[in-house]
């Protein structure tokens, strides 16, 4: 084949491949072409819904730059940097998150580029962190190994960690604790568990009903927090740099659970 026609149908394959995606998740347009919007970029990285107040736009500065501290915090230094778009009203949330649900939404894309959507039910440190938390995971590891690597159940359990709505901010142990009355509460002492592999992946974690949803979080808050407990929080940076280097997770996940009990 001619070196020119080889790279006419390199260039239309290409072309197809980003047409494609966009057809598949037009949200993620959305997201991409935000800045030719009606919505106003108010900060670095955050763009408001354009009936939104100066009054809540300073609130929102606040709680963003309260979740990030929480991210520094936990993860050691904080390397994401998503651009925000906080919506004022039901519709321009689904939009942008393709979803009605919930209070806040992360989406990362192939290239690198990632957005937090939140809405007013959003507009909190402990929303914002936890998908801060998702957001900062995504640009450790880029969206190939983040989807095939991480099990859903510790993306979210992490993003719990920084997330305060169902167990206080506590020391690990208490925390572990915690997480585990609120998984025997929901699981009736254990009678309808999840099993982690059910919720490795993003549909297991998510099709079902709120009762499942909310057991299958308080069961990866529990492992998350256990394990913890166990490596304590310096160990997470680890973890990610393991396998962002090629390791398989759960191989990693096991070693240094192994490697803190033989201390
Ligand atoms: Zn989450």
């Amino acid at each position: 084949m001619p070196l020119r026609r080889l790279f006419l149908w390199i260039l239309l394959g290409s072309v197809a491949f980003v047409v494609s995606y966009f057809v598949l998740f037009p949200h993620v347009f959305r997201c991409l072409s935000i800045r030719y919007s009606d919505f106003r970029l108010a900060a670095e990285h955050l763009y408001v819904s354009p009936e939104l107040s100066p009054r809540v736009q300073t609130h929102a500065n606040k709680l963003i730059h309260e979740s990030r501290k929480r991210i520094e915090t936990f993860w050691g230094s904080r390397v994401g940097k998503p651009t925000i778009i906080l919506c004022q009203r039901a519709d321009q949330y689904r939009q942008y998150c393709n979803s009605g649900d919930g209070a806040g939404c992360s989406i990362g894309t192939p290239w690198g580029t990632s957005y937090i959507v939140l809405n007013m039910d959003g507009l909190n440190t402990d929303v914002i962190a936890h998908e801060m938390c998702h957001d900062e995971l995504f640009t450790r590891l880029g969206w190939w190994k983040t989807t095939r690597e991480i099990p859903q159940w510790f993306n979210e359990g992490l993003a719990l960690m920084v997330d305060y709505r169902f167990v206080p901010k506590t020391d690990s142990i208490q925390r572990y604790v915690d997480y585990k009355d609120e998984y025997l509460y929901l699981s009736r002492g254990g009678q309808v568990a999840l099993d982690l592999d059910d919720i490795a992946s993003m549909r297991g974690f998510f099709n079902g009903q709120e009762s499942h949803v909310m057991l299958a979080y308080m069961t990866s808050g529990m492992e998350v927090s256990r394990w913890l407990a166990l490596t304590g929080e310096k160990k997470i940076p680890l973890l990610i740099q393991h396998v962002a280097q090629g390791k398989a997770f759960e191989a990693v996940y096991q070693e240094l659970e192994q490697e803190n009990k033989r201390r």
